[in-house]
């Protein structure tokens, strides 16, 4: 296989050289392991939790391993028989052209109803964290606003339309023009560029009944605006904040926990964090049904960022944390 390693964690944004691009030996698979070729390598926010060794929900990567993450991949050889070659499957390959894995790991793909890659995307992980997020903690009614950001990203574009299909109103907010033409597009009410300097006035005019669910996936400056603009009871699901993933200390200026406290106290606000895997076991199949049913039907767009070859990931990775992707970033690794 070639697979990039971790070679160095990194301090702050990625570099070239904490990976490592190398050849390797993967073994026989045995009977309960299956031979994969990965055609699809997802990149998400998540790994640079992987890279550091700071306290996290999961394990980090350590030096000299290869890099984690979701692949969609077409099975070579699975002695065992519970696949057959050329099947394609869900699975946790890594950053590497071919995987050995415990068949126990994988899910068969369904290739006829949308492109397989979406396995990686709308309709797997990233829909399902912004489906359970918004149903089970944000619980948007009729009529209510409903803010999210990184909002045409897959997380951020599914919790919009999600929110339209129950109701509510839905504004997104995003990074550049392109992005807050696409969200209008696929549905959203209104959409507000964090990166203009009007970004806070846009915010208020795109809110005139202040927000009822702010849906949170970057913190940072975006969240300092949206936090006067929370109504009574608003509702928080804090599912990311890709905006400090870099971070190598806390930011310059006064102690704001005093003011951040006294907001949810007084505006008796729900600040919920979670990660998408405590939801699986109760909503999964739910989930897996409604969204097929969502993007057969058209009801549930979604657009990916397709970077072509494994030699490119480090790059398409370090573009994900700073806004320079336009929609669900996948690798493609092989045809
Ligand atoms: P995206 O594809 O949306 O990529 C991240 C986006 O974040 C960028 O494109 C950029 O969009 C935005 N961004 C980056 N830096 C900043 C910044 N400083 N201020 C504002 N926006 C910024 O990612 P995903 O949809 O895959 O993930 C979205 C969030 O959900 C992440 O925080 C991720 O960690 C989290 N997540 C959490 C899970 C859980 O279980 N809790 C599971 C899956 C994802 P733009 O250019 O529009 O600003």
């Amino acid at each position: 296989t070639t697979r990039i390693a971790l070679q160095a964690r990194p301090k702050g944004e990625p570099a070239d050289s904490d990976f490592r691009i190398e050849q390797a030996e993967l073994g026989q698979p045995g009977e309960d392991q299956a031979l994969l070729q990965t055609l699809f390598l997802s990149l998400d926010p998540y790994m640079r939790g992987r890279m550091s060794d700071a306290p996290s929900y999961a394990a980090p990567v350590q030096i000299g391993q290869t890099m984690v993450g979701a692949t969609v991949s077409r099975v070579l050889e699975s002695p065992g028989g519970q696949f057959a070659p050329g099947d394609v499957v869900l699975g946790y390959g890594g950053w590497q052209s071919h995987s050995v894995e415990p068949v126990s790991y994988l899910r068969k793909v369904d290739t006829g109803t949308a492109p397989v890659s979406t396995a990686l995307g709308v309709l797997g992980m990233p829909g399902f964290t912004a489906y359970a997020g918004l149903l089970q903690i944000g619980k948007p009614q009729p009529g209510e606003t409903v803010v999210v950001a990184a909002a045409s990203g897959p997380v951020g574009s599914a919790v919009g339309q999600i929110a339209k299909l129950r109701g509510a109103r839905a504004v997104a907010i995003a990074g550049g023009q392109a992005k807050v033409d696409y969200c209008r597009e696929i549905g959203f009410d209104a959409a507000v560029d964090h990166r203009s300097e009007n970004f806070r006035d846009d915010l208020a005019a795109a809110t005139p009944d202040g927000i009822d669910v702010y849906f949170e996936n970057v913190g940072g400056a975006v969240w300092d605006a949206v936090l006067p603009r929370l109504n009574t009871y608003a509702r928080v699901p804090l599912c990311g904040l890709v905006s400090v993933y870099n971070a190598t200390s806390l930011p310059e200026g006064p102690d704001r926990s005093g003011v951040l406290m006294g907001t949810i106290l007084r505006k008796s606000l729900t600040v919920r964090g979670f990660i998408q895997t405590e939801f699986v076991a109760d909503h999964f199949a739910d989930f897996q049904r409604e969204m097929s049913g969502w993007v057969s039907s058209g009801q549930m767009k979604y657009r990916e960022d397709v970077v072509d070859g494994l030699d490119n990931t480090p790059e398409a990775f370090r573009g994900l944390l700073a806004g320079r992707n336009f929609g669900k970033l996948v690798v493609k690794v092989s045809e």
